[in-house]
């Protein structure tokens, strides 16, 4: 190729959106970044980008960004701009002086599945290894863990068995509470692809609403909301009486078959037709496809926010084992993760309850491996906050101090007042982002201001397992650092104040810090000993497993049937069917979804500031069903009050025939910084599954009042 412009250059990188981690091919001059195109030689996309990650090169203007550290002394004064020295040294002096006055689990960082995994690292490791708190949690609480929960409890380890590879080889891809076609468009592009090459693929969807997705299903079994573990019961059920079972499979590898299949005896056909509200026959048609497989399950938020959803996991993963369709190409269950590198926060323990290499925090001899890891006396064995239980600390005052990194908890939490509530009286909030037009923006008293997309480095981990480089195209606009940099400065600062002479943050490169994470997986399931960046840089993008000697990563899992469990064999969950957590009744008669849209990202501070992504949906509504809409006199355009006893919401209606009569669907990005009110989440229950502890962002019960404007 001819280049024109003498300092114009092309930078390998990934797209910062979603969790099909597509590659990209940056085009920058000089300090700007003119053009994004999708990287050929990637694995997850080949050269595909979707309208999101199409459009990246077009949010890098500079207006919505924090560009210099800012403070405020009080919460009644303006923040000023300050110094990195003076934004640093007020936060370790807080964070210093709280600790030795409430002890260490009086601070809290909440991060972040956009952070990379080196950023992710060095959070875990302040937190854990030189505060002494467990109190790091993340937005990847809301998004994953249901799912990192179902693949513990059945299959030993938090390892998604598949790839995506696994599309072009299935016979019958299962797709459960997953809008594919909005939130992982590239991954939806190959499954149409497989569709057309392969007429004898069967595509079955279950969701309550008719998504595009559901649209381009064989059968979409359109489900009641939350009735996801009797439908998967039923399915079970039917095979059974179909002799559709592996049942040497099941004899080899897995334990507690006999107890399961007592559970799902009373899950008949009849029974879970009237509790889902779909047909019977449509029931055994699923049954008999997945049965014959083989069949690929791809899942999603549908399955993970729910009170049940570990069970809802689980459930479906019993089906696989039940069939023996795991580990063989075109077959297993495969969480779609939501955000770039949620998976990658998994691998470093960047979460309340694990450690670094998939180690979990209630065992002991884990703690002690990290600790010499480490080089600490010890880490402590008091369990952290989760999402929802930090915020909630935070608002008795249990919690005094949050760091809040490339997140936004002001618009993405459920129920979200008592969290402005208790945003408003804590004692300090760190906030570390690189935009400065989020909703939490607003609680900060000090800004610490972040390099983003197009200015890192580092690694992300897809869905797939795949490890992918993060690359620098441009310099650091304004007074903006690496979030891993900022981290590092403060611990070091807080060693000093507190010290302590640990050196344990001596990193002089993103890749000091991966070589470290390195030897934390070394003999685990995620064992990374024999990848380096040197390997990312000459033969790409690798998945793992990828252990030393190794020439490249493992396509799939649990191929020769052994399990990371105790016994080596799979584990049987018994799932039972209990509903969402809000039911509707007189008085809420509604059951009110939410769910992405297409061109939208979480809380819009990228994707809102960009003209384009508003053709596709340009304001937000509610979606409601013309029958409803007849009933109560309600027009398309009308405005509504929407009103549970969380509070309520005011917002246009569009008649759709994607829900059902009794259904509303919201999208979940706007917030207030883009319409009235808060939002749709600030309706939703902060009530979380206890195994996982993701609260149930998907569902609730409201009333429809329609407005009469003057
Ligand atoms: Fe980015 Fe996901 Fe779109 Fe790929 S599918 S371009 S990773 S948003």
């Amino acid at each position: 190729p001819v280049t024109f412009y003498p300092t114009r250059k092309e930078t390998r990188s990934t797209c910062c959106y979603c969790g099909v981690g597509c590659g990209v091919i940056i085009t920058s001059e000089g300090k700007q970044i003119v053009d994004v195109k999708g990287d050929p030689e990637h694995p997850a996309n080949a050269g595909r980008l979707c309208s999101k990650g199409a459009t990246l090169h077009l949010t890098t203007k500079l207006d919505a960004r924090a560009l210099y550290p800012e403070r405020r002394l009080s919460r009644d004064l303006p923040r000023d701009r300050v110094d990195w020295d003076t934004a640093l040294d007020h936060v370790v002096d807080r964070f210093a002086d709280i600790i030795q006055t409430h002890g260490p689990d009086a601070v809290a960082f909440y991060i972040s599945g956009q952070l990379l995994t080196e950023d992710y690292y060095v959070f875990n490791k302040l937190a854990k290894g030189l505060i002494g708190t467990n109190n790091v949690d993340t937005n990847s609480r809301l998004c994953m863990s249901s799912a990192v929960a179902g693949y513990k409890a059945t299959l030993g380890a938090d390892a998604p068995p598949a790839c995506y590879e696994d599309i072009e080889q299935t016979n019958c891809l299962f797709i459960a509470g997953s809008n594919t076609a909005f939130a992982h468009p590239v991954l939806f592009r190959r499954i149409e692809d497989a569709k057309a090459k392969n007429p004898a693929l069967k595509v079955v969807v279950v969701d309550p609403r008719r998504t595009d997705t559901a649209q381009f299903a064989d059968l979409h079994l359109a489900i009641l909301p939350g009735t996801d573990v009797a439908l998967f019961n039923g399915l079970l059920h039917v095979m059974l009486w179909e002799g559709l079972l592996d049942m040497a499979y099941i004899r080899h590898h897995t334990e507690g078959f006999e107890a399961l299949k007592e559970t799902v005896r009373e899950y008949t056909p009849k029974m879970v037709a009237d509790i889902c509200g779909i047909g019977e026959k449509d029931i055994i048609q699923a049954a008999k496809w997945f049965g014959a497989g083989p069949t690929l399950s791809l899942y999603c938020m549908g399955l993970n926010q729910s009170i049940h959803g570990t069970e809802k996991n689980a459930a479906l993963i019993n089906l696989h084992l039940a069939t023996g369709q795991i580990g063989i190409p075109g077959a297993g269950p495969f969480s779609l993760t939501g955000q770039p590198n949620a998976m990658g926060g998994r691998e470093v323990g960047g979460m309340a309850n694990l450690l670094s290499g998939h180690r979990d925090l209630a065992n002991a001899a884990h703690r002690a491996e990290v600790a010499q890891l480490w080089g600490i006396p010890e880490v402590p064995a008091q369990p952290g906050k989760t999402a929802v239980e930090m915020f909630e600390a935070l608002k008795t005052g249990e919690i005094k101090a949050i760091w809040i990194a490339c997140t936004n908890p002001a618009h993405s939490m459920p129920d979200l007042n008592p969290v402005l509530s208790a945003l408003q009286h804590a004692e300090l909030v760190v906030l570390q982002d690189a935009f400065n037009n989020t909703e939490s923006n607003a609680y900060a008293d000090v800004v610490l201001p972040a390099t983003t997309w197009g200015e890192k480095e580092g690694t992300v981990t897809n869905s797939e397992r795949r490890i992918t480089r993060v690359r620098q195209a441009v310099p650091n606009p304004g007074e903006t650092r690496h979030d891993w940099e900022t981290v590092v400065d403060f611990a070091q600062r807080l060693e000093r104040k507190l010290g302590k002479a640990n050196l344990l943050f001596q990193y002089p490169d993103t890749e000091s810090i991966f070589n470290e994470h390195r030897e934390t997986t070394r003999e685990r399931d995620l064992d990374i000993s024999g990848l380096s960046y040197h390997i990312l840089e000459t033969q790409g993008p690798q998945q793992w497993p990828f252990k030393a000697g190794a020439t490249q990563g493992q396509a799939r899992l649990y191929g020769d049937g052994v399990f990371q469990t105790a016994s080596g064999k799979a584990q049987f969950m018994r799932a039972v069917y209990k509903g969402t957590a809000d039911k509707p009744d007189a008085r809420h008669p509604f059951h009110l979804l939410t769910g992405r849209l297409r061109d939208q990202w979480h809380g819009m501070s990228r994707t809102g500031t960009l003209a384009q992504l508003y053709q596709h949906a340009e304001e937000p509504v509610v979606s409601m069903h013309a029958d409803d809409m007849q009933r109560r006199q309600i027009k398309n355009g009308d405005i509504v009050n929407i009103r549970n006893k969380r509070g309520n919401l005011v917002i246009k209606v569009q008649q759709s025939n994607e829900v059902k009569p009794a259904e509303l669907f919201i999208p979940m990005h706007w917030g207030s910084q883009h319409m009235q009110g808060l939002g749709v989440n600030a309706l939703m229950p902060s009530a979380f599954d206890k195994n996982s502890k993701q609260p149930e962002l998907k569902h609730t019960a409201v009333n429809v009042e329609k407005l009469q404007l003057p």
